[in-house]
């Protein structure tokens, strides 16, 4: 998305009384204003939810942001909802710095990524490997502030983005830290379709009001901007398969994800989004593979690894009735 076109952010800013919400500096056509990282608790105690990139603003804004809330406010624990370095980038700075305190030093949580997985090998190697790193998991609770008025923060595990992905479920605003799996602006990248449609689910049976994203505005309708999210998936979807049960229009034949791309984004595309696109339309038809709905022609299987190879391969559409 074109970033003139976005509303701007403040770099600092409080979006209720449990949050705040620090940029991380980084703005991009991938990262949009730039990463959303966001400093939750009513006292002193805070949780911060991802680091940014790194940007060398990043370290001073995030201090005085601190300060202003309380002079006594500090970080507890950081949670880095994935594996992606717009998240994490800023945490070695943070862990080095004077915000944290060596007698009751911030504790790092994400959720583990196995050793041979894809993410694990493209992403976790700029990650400090001297971070005291504690594995996050699913239903996880924190706890903040006293027994009157409570901040629980609860860990939603939702692949698809990538494979560690996790939102966090604020429950007394009812409202959810996405991160990437719901953007304030646009659509998002994913790894995994059939993982993501879950984590959709998994997102709208909470029924939110409020989201806070990664990267873009707060969404006040939260519940219905997931529906949304899952709708285009849906109308995506059905539209490749339109195409995959049609001639392609030039000499015929069979389709491949780049066809099927330039067939439904024309000139629109930017040419920087281009491959990124074509891989999102490949994944539909991945997700169409596993389900038995779709095959590769010359009867290989769908590998992400070969991406430049994949969009070039021919596919069919398997009619229900032929299943
Ligand atoms: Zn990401």
């Amino acid at each position: 998305m074109s970033l003139n076109r976005l509303p701007s952010l403040p770099d600092f800013e409080q979006l209720s009384d449990r949050v705040w919400r620090v940029m991380g500096l980084n703005p991009s056509s991938f990262c949009l204003q730039g990463t959303n990282t966001y400093l939750i608790g009513l006292g002193n105690r805070k949780i911060l939810i991802d680091t940014g990139e790194g940007e060398l603003g990043y370290l001073p804004l995030l201090r005085q942001s601190l300060k202003t809330i309380s002079p006594d406010a500090f970080i507890s624990d950081i949670l880095i909802s994935h594996c992606h370095h717009d998240h994490f980038g800023g945490l070695s700075d943070i862990l080095q710095s004077d915000l944290n305190d060596p007698i009751l030093p911030i504790r790092v949580h994400k959720y583990p990524l196995s050793l041979d997985s894809h993410d694990h090998h493209f992403h976790m190697d700029g990650f400090p490997k001297d971070a005291p790193l504690e594995d996050l998991h699913d239903h996880q609770i924190f706890h903040l502030d006293n027994d009157n008025k409570t901040t629980t923060l609860h860990v939603i595990h939702t692949p698809g983005h990538t494979d560690d992905h996790c939102c966090f479920w604020l429950e007394e605003e009812n409202a959810i830290f996405t991160a990437d799996c719901v953007l304030g602006h646009g659509s998002v990248v994913f790894n995994n379709l059939s993982a993501y449609m879950s984590s959709l689910q998994k997102l709208e049976t909470l029924a939110p009001t409020r989201l806070y994203p990664g990267h873009g505005v707060v969404v006040e309708d939260g519940v219905n901007r997931i529906r949304q999210y899952q709708r285009q998936r849906l109308e995506r979807e059905s539209q490749i398969i339109q195409l995959m049960r049609s001639e392609k229009p030039a000499h015929g034949g069979h389709w491949t994800a780049l066809d099927i791309t330039e067939s439904l984004y024309g000139s629109e595309m930017s040419t920087d989004l281009q491959p990124v696109i074509v891989r999102g339309i490949a994944l539909h038809m991945l997700k169409l593979q596993e389900e038995g709905r779709a095959k590769i022609l010359d009867g290989s299987t769908f590998n992400q690894m070969e991406m430049y190879t994949m969009m070039h391969k021919e596919w069919c559409y398997i009619e229900k009735s032929h299943l």
